[in-house]
């Protein structure tokens, strides 16, 4: 089978992980137990998950011009993931998460830094990468006018797109009618919908809910594809695997359905390893678990 073309227009982020036994008091210095740097941002995520998973994957996307962003560029490039669309620009720093894990809890800070200064000229220089892709994947992470563009590109030229709407936040209506499938959870479905009649949308709709399965609707009939049970480590980075898997699936010709059951499969393997795109599984894994 020809390897299906996916463009992944989202953010790239170095993940600076500290892992202490608690969290400090107010104007308190605590000792850390660990320290470390690894890949991350939605985009990279599911341009990652997607690559495994046996796509050409492009990535289109914006770091800064700093070693975090010279070793973004590298990861992606190691799997395999074209990066002529990743621009480092000069103003802004790469993108960072940073992440404490106590025992108790997690809290995160994300500075989106260059992801932010994605700009509509930037995707319009790249309209030849989108029109020759057989699926756009885009997140919520870079400017939402970015995302409007590119979703626009991407159907004018008949490219079938994936809007994961993540973090949650409400969609310009151009963004939502334009979309083939909008991937939220149970939290960003209420709010991408709030004050709306999401029954105009229920066609495009894939609703994730995590050990549950995810929630479709044919031909105006709800249904749940059941995730798959299995021993869960660490569910970072889960809903990434499904949206990549999910649009390896659907580039490849597969029915939705067919294609939720895939994408649950990777993300459940997912969730059995520690880290987001450290537990993001290869083809032939998911294939053998499937089979
Ligand atoms: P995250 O933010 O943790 O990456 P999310 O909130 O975007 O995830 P979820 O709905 O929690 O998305 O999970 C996405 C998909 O991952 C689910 O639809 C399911 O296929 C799989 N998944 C998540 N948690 C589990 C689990 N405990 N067991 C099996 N599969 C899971």
């Amino acid at each position: 089978m020809k390897k299906p073309t996916i463009t992944v227009i989202g953010s790239l982020n170095m993940d600076l992980v500290t892992v202490a036994a608690r969290f400090p008091n107010q104007g308190e210095t605590i000792l850390g137990e660990r320290f470390l740097t690894t890949p991350g941002g939605k985009g990279a995520n599911q341009a990652v998950a997607a690559a495994r998973l046996g796509a050409n994957v492009r990535m289109m996307g914006a770091v800064g011009d700093d070693s975090f962003g010279k070793e973004l560029i590298r990861s992606l490039q190691n799997e395999g993931i074209s990066v002529d669309c990743v621009k480092p620009v000069t103003h802004q720093h790469t993108g960072i998460a940073s992440i404490t894990i106590s025992e108790q809890d997690n809290r995160i800070i994300v500075v989106p830094g260059a992801n932010h200064a994605l700009t509509i000229e930037d995707i319009n220089e790249c309209e030849s990468a989108i029109a020759e892709s057989d699926v756009c994947l885009l997140q919520l992470e870079i400017p939402i006018p970015v995302v409007e563009r590119a979703v626009a590109i991407a159907h004018r030229h008949g490219v079938r797109i994936i809007v994961n709407p993540a973090p949650a936040q409400p969609l310009p209506s151009s963004v939502l009618e334009q979309a083939s499938f909008l991937t939220p959870n149970e939290h960003e479905r209420v709010i991408l919908f709030a004050g709306m009649d999401e029954e105009t949308f229920v066609d495009r709709l894939i609703v994730t809910e995590g050990a549950k399965g995810v929630r479709i609707w044919q031909e105006g009939q709800e249904r749940l594809i059941p995730s798959f049970q299995v021993p869960v480590v660490d569910t970072t980075g889960a809903g990434d695997t499904f949206n990549g898997a999910l649009a390896v699936a659907l580039a490849e010709g597969n029915t939705l359905e067919e294609a939720c059951r895939f994408a649950n499969a990777a993300a459940a393997l997912s969730v059995t390893k520690l880290g987001a795109q450290a537990g993001m599984p290869r083809r032939q894994e998911v294939e053998s678990f499937l089979s």
